[in-house]
């Protein structure tokens, strides 16, 4: 049994299933330009992991990133990064308290650092191929 998730109009369903690789901060530009917002929150799984089973979707990019889209609502579902085996759902769309957060990444492009425990890796963190550099904050 998986983890049911829908868009903001209820058109378009998702099924979650097994365990997420990571939940991350993502501060990227393309993160940013796509949803019209400082940074988003990323429920990293494998590409085998979410289906869609319910509505139809669009697929649609703004700089780079794929984002599947609600064809109805706009709501972005998830994201299809070039290269990496990998479908990162909105987790703005999950269940309250299913959310937990491992780090930020992509922080040197933030334009609203978020203070606290977590590491701040400047790009991506070794575990998913990047230097594991951090910044300051
Ligand atoms: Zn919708
Ligand atoms: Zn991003």
């Amino acid at each position: 049994m998986g983890t049911k998730i829908k868009c903001l109009c209820g058109d378009v369903e998702l099924e979650l299933s097994g365990e997420p690789m990571a939940h991350v901060y993502c501060h990227c530009a393309d993160c940013q330009k796509a949803h019209s917002a400082a940074f988003v929150k990323v429920a990293m799984y494998p590409t085998d992991g979410v289906k869609i089973t319910k509505g139809k979707t669009v697929s649609w990019s703004v700089l780079r990133t794929p984002r599947v889209t609600c064809a109805r609502c706009g709501t972005r579902l998830y994201q299809e990064p070039p290269g990496f085996p990998v479908k990162g759902v909105n987790a703005y769309l999950m269940p309250d308290g299913m959310f937990k957060p491992v780090w930020h990444q992509q922080c040197q492009h933030a334009v609203a650092p978020i203070v606290d425990g977590l590491p701040h890796f400047k790009g991506y963190p070794a575990a998913i191929g990047g230097s594991d550099d951090k910044v300051a904050w």
